[in-house]
Formats: structure tokens, sequence, C-alpha cells
């Protein structure tokens, strides 16, 4: 098997070994009835090696397991990493979908190029889902709101101390089952507005989905936590002036005229829940606006009843209504605000493309299970 030679655009050869420690029926049954977000994983993983020689080679799917590496690993040092979050629905056939999966396979190639790290082929990162559903797709849940949450990322492998772009890269790609992010019904959040901390800076890596950004965005997590509240939102870090995003959702303003407003900024992540509820609600009719947003926009639209709807939105949370936001110049909503109108409906129109409860005029759903 041509194995170790470099791949060929359309010769996307996995060796797949089976892992014999495979959880059973009934093992597997217990943690579907109750996933916990990210702590199981499925019985394999993707593996494909990078060198600056070969380039892309080696593509396997093998038994889920530590990943041995050299104490001198660049990404151990100098942070040389990047990832992607998607999930795989079980739709009511019992076909897997995912959802706009191209989006996160360019999405990986520009986090990719940010960080001097080898561009993988789209192809490649489909086919990279495809494989892993075809030996685990029996672990994606089908309880309603539940899904497989697909984890691929990238990181430096060399072992070498000096700074440059490591010429040893792997990809892998991990799953977990995951359940429905609000348990008990989707309630509003509320939110810290951090002026100690930024997420990102000008010119850094902002837009780049790369653990660094997450590591910067912890202290903040925590001072949030300390004020009582569940998430952090970031300011842009020139003029502390306009809003920008949570640690790992974008934000969305509603306005009483019915038009949506997303602060626009080469820092932020550009989200593809963002992207898509965006699209759902200009085909509604809704006017849609990229633009910079004030804070003090932010606080007289709230006040004076302009703006109606605050939201977030991610993978994981698809969209969460954004409650109250505690500032050092006191609050902005107020404590028990409720989930939006629009905030829900727009939920509810995405998430039923996704589980394929609802028709998919777009083609976003991409089939991963034969
Ligand atoms: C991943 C991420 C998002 C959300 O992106 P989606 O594609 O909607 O999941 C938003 N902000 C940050 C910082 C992120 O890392």
């Amino acid at each position: 098997m041509p194995i170790d030679l470099p791949m060929a655009q359309k010769d996307l050869l996995f060796q797949v070994t089976r892992n014999d420690q495979a959880k059973s029926v009934a093992e597997l049954e217990d943690i579907l009835a109750a996933p916990a977000f990210g702590q199981v994983f499925t019985d394999h993983m993707v593996d494909i090696c990078w060198s600056e020689k070969g380039g892309w080679h080696r593509p396997r799917v093998q038994p889920y397991g530590p990943i041995a590496l050299d104490p001198a690993a660049s990404v151990l040092h100098y942070g040389q990493e990047i990832f992607e979050g998607l999930k795989a629905y079980r739709h009511p056939d019992g076909s897997v979908w995912s959802f706009r999966p191209d989006q996160n396979a360019k999405r990986l190639q520009r986090s990719a190029k940010r960080m001097a790290l080898p561009d993988l082929p789209e192809e490649y990162f489909l086919e990279s889902l495809r494989q892993l559903i075809a030996v685990d797709g029996h672990w994606t849940p089908g309880a309603p709101e539940t899904s497989l949450y697909l984890r691929p990322f990238m990181f430096a492998k060399e072992a070498f101390l000096g700074i440059r772009p490591a010429k040893k890269v792997n990809y892998y790609l991990i799953a977990s089952p995951t359940g429905a992010y609000f348990p008990g019904g989707v309630s509003p959040v509320s939110i810290w507005l951090s002026t100690t901390y930024s997420r990102a800076g000008k010119g850094g890596t902002g837009q780049a989905k790369t653990g660094g950004n997450y590591a910067a965005s912890l202290v903040a997590q925590m001072e949030a936590a300390e004020h009582g509240c569940q998430q952090v939102m970031f300011l842009d870090s020139v003029e502390g002036k306009y809003l920008e995003e949570l640690g790992g959702m974008n934000v969305v303003l509603v306005y009483a005229d019915g038009t949506l407003v997303t602060p626009a900024s080469e820092t932020i992540l550009e989200g593809i829940t963002r992207d898509s509820i965006l699209q759902l609600a200009a085909d509604r009719g809704h006017a849609v606006e990229r633009r910079p947003v004030a804070l003090e926009e932010f606080r007289q639209g709230v006040a004076s009843s302009q703006i109606t709807e605050v939201f977030a939105c991610g993978t994981a949370a698809v969209v969460t209504p954004i409650g109250q936001v505690l500032t050092p110049d006191g609050p902005i909503g107020s404590a028990n605000a409720e989930a939006g109108e629009l905030t829900m409906s727009l939920r509810e129109q995405l998430t039923d493309i996704q589980y394929g409860r609802a028709e998919d005029p777009y083609g976003w759903m991409v089939r991963l299970s034969q």
C-alpha cells in the first residue's frame, strides 16, 4: 500500500486500524444516554502527517489514545497550533450529517496561513470526517439537540527549540458525543465586560482559531466568574471602545426596526454559525449590518429600547440569548431579561435544518455516513 508516499489529490488512502478495545454496545448506550461535552471520546481518531519534504502523507484511522511527543516538540514551547469545531447530527432516517464542513475546512486553511502551518486541502479535511464517521458513526447520539462534536486540530510536532515554522506537523481529528447545551431549555447568559484584558490585538491572531487566543481569554473568564457572570465579552484592544465578541462566540444585536448588527473587525473570529444566522435573517427580509459597534451605542440602545435583543452564537451552543451585561460603568440590560423572540426563532430555524427536521434550501448539510 502506498501509504508512505505523499497523497495524490484523488488518492486519499487511509490505513484503518480497528480499536480492539472499542466500547461495547452496552457501554456505549450508557455513554450516549447522558453525554457530557468533551469528556468522553470515540474509539478512533484520524492522524495525518506532514513534513516539509513529503507533504501530507500517512493518513490513518487508529485507536483513540495518547500522542507521543518529544519534550522539545515546538507546539509545547511556542504554541504553533490551530483547531476547528463542528458537529455531526443524526437525522430522523439514521443518517449522519455535518453542517457546512467546507467552511470549517477553509477556515482551518486561513488559520494555518496565519500560524505558518501547512495548508490541508479541503478534500483531505472532508475525507477525514467521512473516515472517522465510517468507524465511529454509531457514536452519534440521536436524542433532540444532541450531536457528535468533531474536533479537527493541527500542531507543530518537530522537536526543535529554534524559532521558525516547524517542518513536521500532524493533523488529527477526534470526536466526542455531546448532550443538549441547554438541557433545561434555552436561557439567557450573563456577561462580564472585560476592560482589563483583550482577546486579540491589531495585526495579531484574532481571526485564527488558535489555542493561544483561548489561553489569553482564561483569566478574563475567571474575572467574569468572580463577578457572577457566565461569559466574558471583549472590547477592541486599540481604543477599548468597540464590541468584539465573547471568548468563543460571536455577538449579534437586534434593533427595534428588525435590523441585525454584528461587530466587524479584523480581530474577530468569523463564526460559521453567525454567518448562517445572518443569512437566514436576511432571507426573511431583515437588514443585516457588519460594522463597528461602540459600547456606548450598545448601552444607549438597550436603555432606549432601540436594541431589543442580543445574542451570542457559535457551534457548541448554536444561539445563546444574552441577558444582562455587567460593566464597570454599571449594568446594561435587566438581570431578568428573557430570551428574544427573533433570537429563538432563528435558533429554531437553524437547528431544524441541522437536525434534518426541515428542508435545507442552502445546501448546507453534507452527508458523512454511507
Ligand atoms: C469558533 C469560534 C467562534 C464561533 O465559530 P462557529 O464557526 O460559529 O463555531 C466564535 N469566536 C471564537 C473566538 C471562536 O473560536
